[in-house]
């Protein structure tokens, strides 16, 4: 009877998080194979379908494992990219991660340049920066430099032109996969984490196909989502604000009994209505932030699944490359639908 080969452990783990990339699924695996055939290194690509509804799937199971192993996983709906990275990472057996976008905004090319980083100079994450932020309206670039300055202010991390294409070491991955919130924030995440880092420059391409998936409602939920996941400052500002508001009025209440007493006691509708209003505005916008970390606490005590796989397609590599140990069969080595 013949032996089943036994295929090394990949070193390489390539995770990608699709949302109707349908397009892009065939392109992305032509330029991966490109790179992985450069790298002397066992790969495998974990594609996670993240509840795309344009064929994503039927488009990724039409793919043969070629010099790397496939393995794709399918969820149940759209859970969002942070979730389906998630997953991505959790099913990643390599001793380095790479997780890029599918839609070839994250040059596949500078996958090599990682390695060289992580193999030869010992680096545990590798982040790659944005030299500049490609085809984005003014609004975008507004918004997103405002985001990252917040952050950092709040919460001493620095994003500024950080993007989701990194490598990590096994040792940042299963030190991210012990933050066990489940509003994942992986960019602030693996800068957290420490390690030794460093980043490579890269100016983002043009989308090939299809547009972006976010709307503004989309950004506007991840960066308060991310401010209250990555700091409590607003919390102190809403107290500070007490404060303030506390001193200004001893300040008027010193003020209005000397006049009182003086028989010089201010009248007027204005100014009280004025104080009714901006005490007012203040305590309402307290409450609101106050509201959102309750949110947030609510979401992390029900404790529900950060996301629900539905169907699982693993196919072993095909082809023996230079790396390929003997016992590997030149060709076909099981094809698991
Ligand atoms: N993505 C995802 N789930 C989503 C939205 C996006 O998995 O809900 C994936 C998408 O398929 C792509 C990556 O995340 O691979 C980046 O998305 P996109 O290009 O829309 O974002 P941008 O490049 O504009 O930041
Ligand atoms: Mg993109």
């Amino acid at each position: 009877m013949q032996s089943v080969p036994q295929i090394d452990k990949p070193t390489l783990s390539i995770v990608v998080p699709l949302f109707n990339e349908r397009q892009h699924v065939p392109l992305l695996l032509e330029a991966l194979s490109e790179v992985i055939s450069t790298i002397e290194l066992p790969a495998e690509l974990i594609l996670v379908d993240d509840g795309s509804t344009d064929g994503t799937w039927e488009s990724i199971s039409r793919q043969d494992a070629q010099i790397f192993s496939l393995r794709a996983v399918r969820l149940s709906r759209n859970f969002g990219k942070e979730g389906a990275i998630r997953v991505g990472i959790e099913s990643a057996e390599g001793d380095a991660v790479v997780i890029m976008d599918g839609d070839l905004q994250h040059p596949p090319q500078l996958i090599v340049e990682m390695i060289r980083l992580w193999r030869d100079e010992g680096f545990e994450i590798v982040d790659t920066v944005k030299k500049e932020r490609g085809e984005e309206s003014l609004f975008y670039k507004f918004c997103a430099k405002a985001f990252y300055w917040l952050i950092n202010k709040f919460s001493g991390v620095n994003l500024k032109s950080s993007s989701d294409f990194k490598l990590l070491d096994r040792k940042a991955v299963e030190a991210l996969l012990t933050m066990r919130e489940s509003t994942m924030f992986f960019r602030g995440m693996t800068a957290w984490l420490g390690f030794k880092h460093t980043a490579i420059p890269f100016s983002v391409p043009k989308r090939v196909a299809g547009k972006s998936s976010w709307t503004f409602r989309g950004l506007a939920k991840l960066f308060l989502d991310n401010i209250v996941s990555f700091s409590s400052v607003p919390l102190q500002i809403v107290s500070a604000v007490g404060a303030l508001f506390l001193l200004f009025a001893l300040g008027l209440a010193v003020q209005t009994l000397s006049l009182y007493a003086r028989g010089e006691a201010v009248t007027g509708f204005t100014s009280v209505i004025l104080l009714q209003l901006i005490i007012g505005s203040c305590v309402l916008l307290g409450l609101g932030v106050i509201g959102m970390y309750v949110a947030t606490i609510y979401e992390e005590v029900k404790g529900r699944p950060r996301y629900i796989v539905s169907e699982k397609i693993t196919r072993e590599r095909l082809f023996k490359t230079k790396y390929s140990d003997d016992s590997l069969d030149s060709q076909q080595v099981g094809n698991i639908g």
